[in-house]
């Protein structure tokens, strides 16, 4: 490698540790006991523990008591679906990561699917139908999960309407956000869904990564039992020494993340997004934006490039100093189906050439310029190549 700086946009994988965080963590590793001991190194711990829950609760907009922090998104949703004692069935939307998928299965009350439409929204009314499916299975109100922005496409979820389409059915029922993707790049107000839990991430949004949280509403606290038990720590809801520094770290990337909102970075992303967009719907033929026609997080855009096969693309633009997604990239890094792209009509061909382009607070033009001559070259000489071999 030269010594040029590489470009990353790859934020909805993982976000670079802002150096707020870092500190904050080799801080919280010289100081802190075990929040649970009394003497002054646990105290230490502890309120370090108590101030962060406050900061990461004012993030969704809640009351820190219903906040357990969590090794990941993935273990929030798993506590949420698993842990909650309610016997309905689940409903999923057809896009939810596949956590949730995996735990709504595991649950083994029956699941029903909300589909999207072609752009990627799942209406309220899909949501309810799946709701009046669920229960005419199970008659118990159900376990819902609608996330509120996805991961591959960046598509923005109508979280607030569609609960009320479902609360007219099913009043009762358990609604999981999983704001994993969201929070930071957009508000979110867990009172004004009116969700009863929230699922958040510490690495999406310049957290250390193995750090997250779930957020529960807290009249219904009491629905949910712990995925972990153990010692009584996070009162009871996960057992388990806490992870002092990362949770230190995770509130000081969440803190800087809901001061940023403010800032218009978010407006400003959103500009360049759609300008890169445009420039390279000019420069590379039949390129496809899953979602385009929706409300989108500023920072995602998935490209859909006719005839390419994503892993070779990410390869060569990694050689070229850039790192992006593939648009259906499994958690082990192969590029297997995507299930977000295939429920909104672009499965086959169009899933193998998705790519994921993601941008954070820091990112600036001239590296999506950088990522945009990349892709264009290796646009070209994939063309040149299938001609040579034709
Ligand atoms: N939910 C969504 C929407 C995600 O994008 C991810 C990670 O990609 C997860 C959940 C899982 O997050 P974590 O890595 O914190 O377990």
């Amino acid at each position: 490698m030269s010594g040029r700086a590489r470009t990353y946009l790859d934020h909805n994988a993982s976000a670079p540790l802002e150096e707020e965080a870092r500190v904050a963590m080799i801080e919280a590793l010289g100081t802190a006991g075990n929040p649970s001991s009394v003497h002054a190194e646990g105290r230490r711990g502890r309120a370090l523990v108590e101030e962060a829950r406050d900061v990461v609760a004012q993030l969704v907009g809640a009351p820190a008591g219903g906040l357990t922090f969590t090794s990941g998104a993935s273990e929030a949703i798993a506590a949420a679906v698993l842990g909650w004692r309610g016997e309905g069935a689940a409903v999923v939307s057809a896009i939810e990561h596949p956590a949730v998928h995996a735990a709504a299965t595991r649950r083994g009350r029956g699941v029903q699917v909300a589909a999207c439409d072609r752009q990627g929204v799942v209406a309220g009314v899909s949501l309810s139908r799946a709701v009046e499916r669920a229960m005419e299975e199970n008659a118990g109100p159900p376990l819902v999960a609608l996330m509120a922005a996805n991961n591959e496409t960046g598509v923005i979820q109508p979280v607030g309407p569609a609960v009320r389409e479902v609360r007219r059915i099913a009043p009762e029922a358990f609604v999981l956000c999983d704001a994993t993707q969201a929070c930071g790049r957009m508000a979110v107000d867990m009172a004004a869904l009116d969700v009863d839990a929230v699922v958040i991430s510490g690495h999406k949004l310049g957290g250390p990564m193995g750090t997250g949280a779930l957020v529960v509403r807290q009249a219904r606290g009491d629905e949910i039992d712990a995925l972990v038990p153990g010692g009584g720590q996070e009162r009871g809801r996960r057992g388990g020494t806490e992870n002092v520094p990362a949770i230190a770290g995770f509130a000081a990337a969440a803190e800087l993340a809901r001061r940023r909102l403010g800032t218009g970075w978010t407006a400003r992303a959103t500009t360049m997004r759609d300008a890169l967009e445009r420039r390279l719907a000019g420069t590379i033929g039949g390129l496809g934006i899953a979602g385009q026609g929706a409300e989108r997080l500023c920072n995602t855009s998935c490209m859909i490039l006719a005839g390419a096969r994503a892993e070779t693309v990410v390869i060569a633009l990694d050689l070229a100093g850039v790192s992006i997604g593939a648009g259906a990239a499994c958690s082990s890094g192969k590029v297997g189906g995507s299930h977000v792209l295939e429920a909104m009509g672009l499965g086959g061909d169009a899933a193998r050439g998705a790519i994921r382009v993601s941008s954070g607070p820091a990112t600036e033009t001239q590296e999506l310029e950088r990522f945009a001559e990349a892709l264009e070259k290796v646009m070209v000489r994939m063309s040149v190549r299938a001609k040579s071999l034709a």
